[in-house]
């Protein structure tokens, strides 16, 4: 049968090797890297069973001298690194994909804390890598020097062909590699790797054809390349050398992956940019070269995929997020279940995996990360082991992941809310400045409970404990999420900050109660909240002062690679930031801060206080409901999502993920419930 997206699933030649479909997924990051190596390859070859016609690695480190660490990432340093990596080509292999490595040596980007060896830079010059300000500053390359790095290279390519890798990457993004340093105009070395393009076109074309000559028989040489930094003058850019380069290395290369830079960029947020954004800025590369094109975009619809190929933009659509978010979205096109992606949000806390150096995690999908470790799968789940019944109470991010996955198992579901419209807090947070897309979280779950019929889910109904115990089924799970404190205590304040003032949570202005005037947002809460209130706020004309104790505003955002954007929208809309103060005391007109180093306080002029920081689990259900568990009139309760213990979207769904795999299993509280990757002594 013919479908319009059947240009999606024609198989493409990239060099020696043929890509079965235009799914790739591109390099990223996961936090499993060289340290869990299980949880990788399973993690991958999920991609692979899910229909992506090429899975790629991270990036991976050829040479001690480029050692990332504190990130966690891949590595080809010797032959004792191959067994690793074959585990991954093993796994995507298995499902007919190809395996893709991008091989990586990254100059100053690269922290050595680990190797302790100094890194080769393009000039001596001080480390990017680690925290972004390590003390210390890598070697000037000489040219026996890169003739040494292009060595490693290549032994690094050979390793990567032994491990059972189709396609090679020679890497010049994300403002990392020493290629990509080499080649930009602020290299002003007075040898023939400097000055001229030509010149600073040369280590990266040497790297290329070294590559291509060690193992282009077998394996599909790429190159990933950031065509524009987004700096204007200052950097790369798409409409001035990016076209030089990539038409002087145009057939080089039986592959181009391009991007912008630096990762901020490549992964901006849906908060600041939409499905596609990238276009406008790679569409040049197909223009000037005959080998196919890679590109992403946070594409997740069909319609716009199909549309980026035949507007000649790419051949393959390029993904990590809409393939964190959804593995299975590639068969779900092909089998015409469109309705059944799970559309990535745009959120980045998959990012935090990497920038926190841990497992990674992701918002829509509960699965990703857990794959080898707890055995999870995004599409199969346990079937039921009995006839019981459970209600859930609460229809947030929690409550609906639970009532799905419990009816995924076959159990019968009363899903109980007490709102008109189910959601809980993505309802009322994606109504907030640039949220739109976390809806999805919603929609997804509500889709798939609609095709379940052993699901039933009343709206509308507020449930007392009495309630409960009437319902009927003696199963309960309370997922009834938790309210902003209002008295300023949290991280920083451990007891009410003083004062008559006017004070507003984000709850009241989510649900339309709005302060008027100048108004100070307290933030302790250091992620998102705080950022679109302020935004929210100055479109209804308050003059706003973002009070913080931490040392940078929105402080947990640069974890999601979002905190520079935010701070500058802010600033833009002429927000007064106060960094590193907390507080002290507020009345109906003024706000008193402390500073949080100095303690010297300051009185400002203040009409409203809204208080971003702890919130309190609504847990009262819970409470009223033990004795009722404990006399046997309940079988079993659960408290999940935040009214547990507040956190992110991304943990509520977890949470209510977790509780229905664990419902009507046996489950040893006294063991470690997943699998450890352990080095073995
Ligand atoms: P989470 O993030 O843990 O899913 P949310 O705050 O998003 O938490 O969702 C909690 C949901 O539970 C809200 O939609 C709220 O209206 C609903 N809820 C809370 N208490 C009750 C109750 N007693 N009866 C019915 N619904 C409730
Ligand atoms: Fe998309 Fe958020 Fe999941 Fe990342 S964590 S893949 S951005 S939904």
């Amino acid at each position: 049968m013919t479908s319009r997206y059947d240009i999606l699933f024609q198989p493409i030649k990239l060099g020696p090797v043929t890509a079965p479909n235009r799914f790739y997924q591109v390099p990223h990051c996961n936090g499993f890297g060289y340290r869990m190596p299980q949880s990788l390859a399973v993690m991958r070859g999920m991609k692979a069973e899910g229909g992506w016609g090429v899975v790629c690695t991270e990036e991976v480190e050829i040479h001690h001298s480029s050692d990332l660490s504190p990130y966690i990432e891949g590595r080809l340093w010797d032959d004792n690194d191959i067994p690793a990596l074959r585990l991954m080509t093993e796994a995507v292999h298995k499902h007919g994909s190809l395996a893709g490595v991008e091989l990586t040596y990254n100059s100053h980007d690269a922290s050595n804390l680990y190797s302790r060896v100094p890194a080769f830079g393009p000039r001596s010059m001080g480390v990017t890598g680690g925290s972004g300000y390590e003390p210390g500053q890598t070697r000037a390359a000489s040219k026996d020097d890169l003739r040494q790095i292009r060595k490693w290279h290549r032994n690094a390519a050979l390793r990567a062909k032994n491990a059972g890798f189709d396609i090679i990457y020679c890497y010049a993004a994300h403002n990392l590699t020493l290629a990509f340093h080499l080649l930009s105009r602020e290299n002003n070395r007075a040898d023939e790797y400097g000055g001229s393009l030509e010149n600073r076109v040369r280590f990266f074309r040497e790297l290329i054809e070294d590559t291509k000559d060690a193992v282009g028989d077998t394996c599909a040489v790429a190159v990933r390349f950031a065509v524009d930094q987004l700096l204007g003058d200052n950097g790369m850019r798409f409409d001035g050398e990016a076209q030089d380069i990539v038409s002087m290395l145009a057939e080089l290369p039986d592959l181009w992956d391009v991007n912008i830079s630096g990762w901020s960029n490549d992964s901006s947020t849906s908060r600041f940019e939409k499905e596609g954004n990238q276009e406008k800025y790679i569409s040049f590369v197909k223009k000037l070269t005959t080998k196919p094109v890679v590109g992403v975009g946070r594409y997740t619809s069909p319609d716009s995929m199909a549309s980026a190929i035949e507007r000649g933009i790419m051949d393959m659509i390029g993904a990590a997020r809409p393939s964190i978010a959804d593995p299975f979205l590639p068969n779900k096109i092909k089998e015409g279940r469109y309705e059944d992606i799970r559309e990535c949000i745009g959120c980045n806390i998959c990012v935090t995996g990497d920038t926190r150096f841990v497992p990674i995690r992701c918002t829509q999908n509960p699965t990703m990360g857990e794959e080898w470790r707890r055995d999870w799968h995004p599409e199969i789940i346990q079937q039921k082991k009995s006839e019981k019944e459970v209600l859930v109470v609460g229809a947030g991010p929690a409550g609906l992941e639970a009532a799905r996955a419990l009816g995924q198992r076959g159990y019968r579901v009363v899903l109980i809310e007490g709102r008109r419209e189910p959601g809980g807090r993505i309802l009322l947070e994606s109504a907030l400045p640039g949220l739109t897309e976390w809806r999805r979280v919603v929609d997804w779950r509500l889709t798939q409970i609609n095709k379940t019929p052993s699901i039933f889910m009343y709206p509308s109904s507020q449930m007392t404990a009495a309630d409960v115990l009437e319902a009927g089924p003696r199963h309960v799970m309370l997922a009834t999420g938790s309210a902003w404190r209002r008295d300023g205590v949290g991280r920083y304040l451990s007891r009410p900050a003083p004062g008559n003032g006017n004070i507003f949570t984000p709850d009241d202005l989510m649900n339309g109660k709005l302060p008027s005037g100048n108004v100070l947002i307290y933030d302790d809460d250091h992620y998102y909240m705080s950022g679109v209130l302020a935004e929210l706020l100055t479109q209804n004309n308050c003059k706003i002062t973002l009070v913080t104790p931490a040392p940078m505003i929105s402080y947990w955002t640069q974890f999601t690679l979002e905190q520079g954007r935010i701070q500058k929208r802010l600033m833009r809309l002429d927000v007064t930031l106060l960094p590193n103060h907390a507080l002290a005391s507020h009345t109906p007109t003024t706000a008193t801060v402390t500073h949080t180093v100095t303690s010297a306080e300051s009185t400002l002029a203040c009409d409203a206080v809204v208080m971003v920081t702890d919130r309190i689990p609504n847990d009262a259900l819970y409470h009223e409901l033990k004795p009722a568990l404990a006399d046997g009139r309940l079988a079993s309760m659960r408290l999940i999502g935040d009214a547990e213990a507040p956190n992110i979207i991304a943990q509520a769904v977890y949470s209510g993920h977790l509780s229905a795999r664990e419902f009507d299993e046996d489950i040893n509280r006294d063991e470690t419930p997943f699998r450890v990757e352990r080095a073995i002594i």
